[in-house]
C-alpha cells in the first residue's frame, strides 16, 4: 500500500508501532506525494528529503529494537517558516530574512523531534504572518488544494495546504488573529490555536507578542488532540508559558456533550455573514443538539471593534518586534549603503514587502507621542471589554459556536488591493487572540463551488479539553468527511 499519505497521524503511529509498516515507507509515500501535487499547490518553501528519510530510518532502528517510540513516531510533519529550525533556512517567508539559518531549533521543534516526527520541510505563509490569504510571500503563491485559483487563507497558508493536499500528515503554524483557523476553515481541515500561554513561543518568529500561539493543523480532531499533548508545556525559555499539570487531551474525546452549553453569539450571526456559511453552521447546531448539547444565545457586545483593536494593538506590538531585522544581525543585508542610517532605510525598504512596511508605519503612528493615548491606549481598554465580554459569555455557557469565516475561500487577488477589505475576513477569529481563549477550526461542508467551509468552536481559558470534545464529537456525528481533493 502506497497511499500512506491518506491516514491520519494517529493512523500512522499505530501502524509504525505495530511493525505495520515503516517509517521509510510512509515518508516515502508523502515525499512522492510531494513531488506529484506540490508544484500545482506551492504548499512547500525548503523540502529536506534526505533528512527526513534519515529521521524516519532512526525510527525505524528504534522500532527493531523494542526501543520506547514518541507520541508521534514515523508521522511526516511541515513547519510554518516563521518557526525555528537549524536544519534550512527560518526566512518567515520574507526577503529580509533569506538566507536567514536560525542558530538554534525553537522549542516546538525540539519537542516534535524527540516525539520522533519526521519533518518532511518548512510550508509558506504571508510574510512575518501577516495576511489572511499567503498573498503576502515574498517566495512563492500557495493555491488552495480544493480549487487551485483559489486563495488557501493565511497567514498558516502553506500549513493547511500541506494538509489538506495530503502532503503532511499535521503541520505546525502560528495563530495571532486567525491565522490557523481561517486557513484550516478554507482548506476544510481541523486547525487549533491554544489558549495564550499553552505552548512555548520560544523560537517563534515574534509577530505580535500578546496574541501569538503555536498549534497544530491536521485532518481531524483526534490528530489535533495527539498534537497538543506533544506541543505543549512549561518552557523555562518562554516566560509567558503557563505551568499546568500534563493532560493527555486525547482521552477527552469522550464523545458525550450531553448537558453541555454551547452559547451562540448573536453578533456573529450577521448580514456579513454568506449564506452558505449561515446553512452549513445553522445545520451543525442541529448535529450538536441531537447529541445532548443545550443552545444559549449569548452576547458578545463589544465584538463590532475587535477587528478595530486588533489593527493597533498587532502593528504596534510588530513595529517594536520587526525593529531587530536592521541588516546588521539577520539574513539580508543591502549592499550598497553609505552609512549606518542608510543601511538601515535600503535594507528594509528592500527587505520588506508592502503590508509589512504598512504594518510597522501603523505600529509606530500608534505608539507615538500624541497618539499613544488616542489610539494604543485606547485599544488596550476595549481590548479588556472584549475579554470581559468572554469572561461574562462563558458564566452561561462551556462553549461558544460560531463560524469560522464570513464566506468560503476567495479568488486569488479578488482582496489584495484593498487591506480592509483583507483584514474584515478576521472578523470572528480575533477576539479570541484579543482574549486569549482556545478557539478550533473544522469542517462543516462544502459550498456549492466545492469549497470548504469551516465552524468555529471557543473555548475557556486552558479549556483546550472541553473544546476538543466538543469538536470531536460534532465530527463523529456530522457525517462530513471531506477527503482528499483532487489536485488537477
Ligand atoms: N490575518 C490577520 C493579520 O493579517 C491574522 C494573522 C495571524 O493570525 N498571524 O494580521
Amino acid at each position: 500500500m502506497s497511499d500512506w499519505f491518506n491516514k491520519t497521524a494517529f493512523e500512522i503511529r499505530e501502524a509504525v508501532a505495530q511493525g505495520d509498516v515503516s517509517a521509510r515507507e510512509v515518508t516515502t509515500s508523502f515525499l512522492d506525494r510531494i513531488e506529484a501535487v506540490d508544484g500545482a499547490v506551492g504548499a512547500y518553501t525548503q523540502l529536506w528529503n534526505d533528512d527526513a528519510l534519515a529521521q524516519a530510518d532512526a525510527v525505524d532502528a528504534k522500532v527493531k529494537a523494542g526501543e520506547a517510540l514518541g507520541a508521534l513516531a514515523g508521522v511526516p510533519i511541515s513547519l510554518k517558516e516563521l518557526i525555528c529550525t537549524t536544519s534550512g533556512e527560518t526566512t518567515c517567508s520574507s526577503r529580509i530574512l533569506n538566507g536567514f539559518q536560525s542558530p538554534y531549533n525553537a522549542t516546538v521543534t525540539k519537542k516534535l523531534l524527540a516525539a520522533d516526527a519526521i519533518v518532511l520541510g518548512k510550508v509558506n505563509m504571508d510574510e512575518f504572518a501577516m495576511g489572511s490569504s499567503t498573498e503576502n510571500s515574498a517566495i512563492q503563491k500557495t493555491a488552495n488544494p480544493w480549487k487551485l485559483s483559489c486563495v488557501p487563507g493565511g497567514s498558516s497558508g502553506g500549513s493547511a495546504a500541506s494538509v489538506a493536499s495530503a502532503t503532511s500528515a499535521l503541520s505546525f503554524g502560528s495563530d495571532t488573529g486567525g491565522s490557523i483557523r481561517q486557513p484550516a476553515a478554507f482548506c476544510g481541515c481541523v486547525g487549533l490555536k491554544p489558549t495564550y500561554g499553552r505552548v512555548s513561543r520560544y523560537g517563534l518568529v515574534a509577530f505580535a507578542s500578546s496574541l501569538d500561539q503555536i498549534g497544530p493543523l491536521s485532518k481531524d480532531v483526534r490528530d489535533a488532540a495527539l498534537a497538543l499533548n506533544v506541543i505543549t508545556g512549561k518552557d523555562p525559555l518562554d516566560a509567558t508559558s503557563a505551568d499546568l499539570p500534563a493532560e493527555d487531551f486525547t482521552q477527552a474525546l469522550t464523545g458525550d456533550v450531553k448537558g453541555l452549553k454551547i452559547g451562540l453569539p448573536k453578533e456573529y450571526f450577521v448580514d456579513a455573514l454568506s449564506s452558505e456559511v449561515r446553512t452549513m453552521v445553522e445545520a451543525s447546531i442541529e448535529v450538536l443538539k441531537a447529541q445532548g448539547a443545550e443552545f444559549v444565545e449569548i452576547s458578545l457586545p463589544h465584538t463590532d471593534y475587535a477587528v478595530a483593536v486588533y489593527y493597533i494593538v498587532a502593528p504596534a506590538e510588530a513595529s517594536a518586534n520587526l525593529a531587530r531585522f536592521d541588516g546588521v544581525r539577520y539574513g539580508f543585508r543591502h549592499p550598497d549603503a553609505k552609512n549606518v542610517a542608510e543601511l538601515y532605510v535600503k535594507t528594509k525598504t528592500e527587505g520588506y514587502g508592502k503590508e509589512v512596511q504598512r504594518r510597522i508605519m501603523l505600529g509606530t503612528y500608534v505608539l507615538s507621542s500624541g497618539y499613544y493615548d488616542a489610539y494604543y491606549l485606547k485599544a488596550q481598554k476595549v481590548r479588556t471589554l472584549i475579554k470581559q465580554d468572554f469572561d461574562e459569555a462563558f458564566k452561561q455557557c462551556d462553549v461558544i459556536l460560531t463560524p469560522t469565516a464570513p464566506a468560503p475561500a476567495f479568488t486569488m487577488g479578488e482582496k489584495s488591493s484593498d487591506p480592509l477589505e483583507m483584514y474584515l475576513n478576521d472578523i470572528f477569529t480575533i477576539s479570541a487572540n484579543l482574549a486569549g481563549i482556545p478557539g478550533i477550526s473544522l469542517p462543516c461542508g462544502l459550498s456549492e463551488s466545492g469549497l470548504p467551509v469551516g465552524l468555529q468552536l471557543l473555548g475557556k481559558a486552558f479549556d483546550e479539553a472541553t473544546l476538543l470534545r466538543t469538536a470531536h464529537c460534532y465530527e463523529a456525528n456530522a457525517g462530513i468527511s471531506l477527503g482528499t481533493p483532487p489536485i488537477a
